[in-house]
């Protein structure tokens, strides 16, 4: 019976990723393709899930802000984490409860906490007095977490140089709050992104559960949600741990809360990172010093601007398989200098037309392209939106 099911279930979604659908997406949509798989971004949610139970999971639309993901989510039972006017209005045209949602940027123009109050978006994030004041005037509508920040020189990206308060101004800023008759529902915080170890993660929780403790000793507020933040890693080139070791530690801590805590985290790339794929096709080609270099129609400007700004390195490849192999330069399409996907790559002779693709490039990538040189982003194609969906350019909804 199981059986059958799987196999059943495996003839339902297609796997976008074969080589020869690849192909045929490619001769539909043309190039270059960024490909998100529907079903992978299920994998990823239900992954995360497993990994910490009874925790809501609000994926943070910032890394691949698509309809098709979002919509992904929100059938499976997720709730989503917005930051700006622009994703608000991404979820508020795909018709989603604002219920589902919290914004969670620290610093926010008065517009955007009336545009996010608009959609009935009720939890919002501060991290200093200056922002605390500014939810005064909606302290009947709105509900805050604090953002607290835990340095993490260990994450690729450190987000807590930039955002959150010092653990030990928190209570301070409670007592703001309260003072201005604005409900403060608990902390959040986001240890940074393709975090190292869990152990930032467990230090943090540690640390907040204890200020909650004391904050709801001296009734500062009703101090019932913890938001873990982000940071989950996920694979380029190189192993990390699978998620569910990654999360028992953060488990661990978790269990010693109190029961009635509501928990949450806010999961970017690791729902949306696995789940697309680049492709590209090579422009045309030169032989410079001995070694081949090909132009691609993407590059640092488009879906691998991540390498820039995520400091991320994509495995790359070629469609083509067999031949011998060279050491190649892969370049993108722009006339700057700094335009480089990989050198020293190991290749086949390519041609113009042949297709490359890059791996782990739904989070960070398409959402960080420019248009630099009138180099076109990629198309965005969605496979798998339903059991049995070929594949289709989902147009963002403004
Ligand atoms: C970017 C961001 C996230 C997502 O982080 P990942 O490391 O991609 O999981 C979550 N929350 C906030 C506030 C963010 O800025």
């Amino acid at each position: 019976m199981a059986t059958r099911s799987r196999k059943s279930a495996a003839k339902a979604y297609i796997d976008p990723f074969d080589p020869a659908e690849i192909r045929r997406l490619v001769a539909e949509f043309g190039s270059p393709l960024l490909i998100i798989d529907c079903q992978r971004v299920r994998e990823q949610y239900r992954k995360l899930h497993r990994a910490l139970p009874g925790v809501d999971l609000h994926y943070a639309l910032k890394p691949l802000p698509h309809p098709s993901v979002v919509e992904t989510i929100v059938e499976l039972g997720g709730w989503l984490d917005l930051a700006t006017t622009g994703e608000t209005q991404l979820v508020t045209q795909l018709g989603i409860d604002p219920a589902r949602c919290i914004h969670t940027h620290p610093i926010k123009r008065d517009i955007d906490i009336r545009n996010a109050l608009h959609l009935g978006v009720k939890i919002f994030v501060a991290d200093n007095p200056d922002e605390v004041r500014k939810f005064e005037a909606y302290r009947e509508q709105a509900e805050l977490l604090l953002r607290v920040s835990f340095r993490s020189p260990g994450a690729v990206v450190d987000l807590s140089r930039k955002f959150g308060c010092d653990p030990e101004d928190l209570l301070d800023l409670a007592r703001l709050a309260r003072k201005l008759g604005i409900t403060v529902r608990g902390l959040s915080f986001h240890v940074g992104s393709q975090a190292a170890d869990p152990s930032k993660h467990v230090e943090a929780i540690q640390v907040c559960a204890k200020h909650m403790a004391a904050a709801r000793r001296e009734k500062l507020g009703v101090f019932d949600t913890l938001d873990i933040g982000g940071g989950y890693p996920i694979e380029y080139g190189q192993k990390v741990a699978d998620i569910q070791r990654f999360c028992a530690p953060i488990r661990a801590a978790l269990s010693k809360l109190p029961a009635r805590l509501r928990i949450i985290a806010e999961p970017g790339r690791y729902l949306c990172g696995p789940a697309a794929i680049g492709v590209s096709s090579v422009m045309g080609r030169a032989k410079r010093e001995g070694h081949w270099w090909y132009y691609l129609d993407d590059g640092l400007y488009g879906s691998y601007s991540g390498q820039l700004f995520d400091h991320a390195k994509y495995p790359v490849e070629s469609l083509k398989e067999g031949g011998e192999k060279f050491p190649s330069v892969l370049a993108g399409p722009t006339c700057d200098s700094i335009d480089v996907i990989a050198e020293n790559l190991m290749l086949p002779q390519l041609k113009a037309g042949d297709l490359i693709v890059g791996r782990a490039m739904g989070a960070y990538t398409w959402a960080s392209a420019s248009e630099f040189n009138f180099f076109p982003k990629a198309t965005v194609v969605s496979v798998n939106r339903r059991p049995g969906d070929r594949g289709s350019v989902v147009p963002l909804p403004f």
